[in-house]
């Protein structure tokens, strides 16, 4: 039985702090958290338990935000892949360090240059080649192959093949995204996948949740309020440009500086935009947004401060809700910040932009692929599926 395995320190029944962790050889014993269980038979023996981690992320809302692994299993854990740079996947890493981690960071550089993230026992990957058939080999026994999520630049999926079997992790993944690309996980086997399902309850597509959105956004714009959309470091920012763009192209989009540097960053890694996008992006940009800002003719206003936390976000936020703007918020609220004071108050909406697979994204991927195990994680549901999950779900 192969989830006997699997120890799960973050990220299965919760939003965040994603954690796992996996034995690279037959002496590692279940740990803390790990599922139900039956004995390994037939694996060779090693003379020291050794493991291998995906993602060490935070939950930033906790206050303590940290996976907890212990000392002993961090000093053991040989490699530590990191999916991608937000803090919910590599915000630990300091800690871990700090906690006794020795072993080598796998990463892609967008990842390493974002998270900010410095490790001299680094192995930094080339950018995938697309169809995910480029096979890594380390010692340990454990090989790999990767590709793009469609999440943010530098952000990919792994295929393990270890001693055992094969693991899928799919990171934080959306196929249909517009602004990056994706190397799509399909016709794939594994042993153990642990699949990206965000938007639990929710059963449309991107397609179908971008448009709930920019229908919301349009009618706003009709009434002739102004509104205000405080997205987070690196990712969404992108998505939600090339969604107004497309979707409401009559209306003028300003953008904060902070919005405008995190895009720079992001332009950096141009090979990880779809190239409509990245046109679509530099167009958006030649029309000077933060001077939009300046002079007030906008529509729609895109700060970089997911929370609204930074000091000068504040004030602005605050005056144009007074002044009857409507606040968009597309992901998670943090307790005790402005925004979750903006919606106590009515004066703020969430709506989930999809940057993550929802509960038919996942289906679908479960049916493209053969997976003996299912894990949803990204989530507050704690289920797992032996099989087909359709047959297992009301
Ligand atoms: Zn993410
Ligand atoms: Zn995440």
């Amino acid at each position: 039985m192969f989830m006997n395995r699997l120890s799960i320190k973050g990220g299965y029944g919760e939003h965040g702090r994603s954690c796992f962790l996996l034995p690279l050889n037959p002496l590692c014993a279940p740990q803390n958290g790990s599922l139900p269980v039956q004995h390994l038979k037939g694996a060779p023996q090693a003379q020291e338990e050794r493991y291998y981690m995906l993602d060490c992320g935070i939950m930033d809302t906790d206050p303590d935000p940290y996976p907890q692994v212990d000392p002993d299993l961090l000093a053991r854990t040989e490699y530590l892949f990191l999916s991608h740079c937000h803090k919910d996947h590599s915000g630990a890493f300091e800690e871990f360090v700090r906690r006794g981690f020795r072993g080598w960071l796998v990463t892609t550089q967008p990842t390493l240059d974002f998270s900010g993230i410095q490790w001299e026992k680094t192995i930094i990957l080339e950018n995938p080649k697309g169809d995910g058939t480029d096979e890594k080999h380390l010692d340990g026994g454990l090989s790999f192959s990767y590709g793009m999520t469609g999440h943010c630049a530098g952000s990919v999926w792994f295929h393990f093949h270890d001693p055992f079997g094969s693991v899928l992790y799919t990171g934080d993944y959306q196929r249909d995204a517009l602004a990056y690309r994706t190397d799509p996980i399909e016709g794939r086997t594994a042993d153990l996948a642990i699949m990206d399902c965000a938007h639990v309850k929710e059963m449309g597509d991107a397609d179908s949740l971008r448009g709930k959105m920019t229908r919301t956004v349009g009618r706003w714009v009709k009434d002739g309020r102004k509104v205000l959309m405080p997205l987070p470091k690196y990712g969404r920012g992108l998505e939600v440009i090339c969604m107004l763009r497309k979707s409401l192209p009559h209306a003028r989009i300003a953008a904060d500086r902070n919005m405008i540097n995190l895009i720079l960053k992001t332009l950096a890694y141009p090979q990880w935009l779809k190239p409509e996008a990245l046109r679509e992006i530099q167009a958006f940009l030649e029309e000077k947004p933060e001077q939009r800002l300046g002079s007030g003719s906008y529509h729609i206003l895109l700060l970089g401060d997911t929370h609204l936390e930074n000091p000068e976000s504040r004030p602005l936020a605050c005056g144009l809700s007074d002044q009857g703007a409507a606040v968009l918020l597309t992901g998670r609220v943090k307790k005790g910040c402005l925004t979750e004071r903006l919606l106590a108050e009515g004066k703020a909406v969430t709506m989930a932009y999809p940057h993550h697979q929802s509960r038919g994204d996942f289906l679908k991927m479960a049916g493209q692929n053969d997976f003996r195990i299912m894990l949803p994680f990204h989530n507050p549901e704690k289920e797992i599926f032996w099989g087909r999950p359709e047959s297992q779900l009301k």
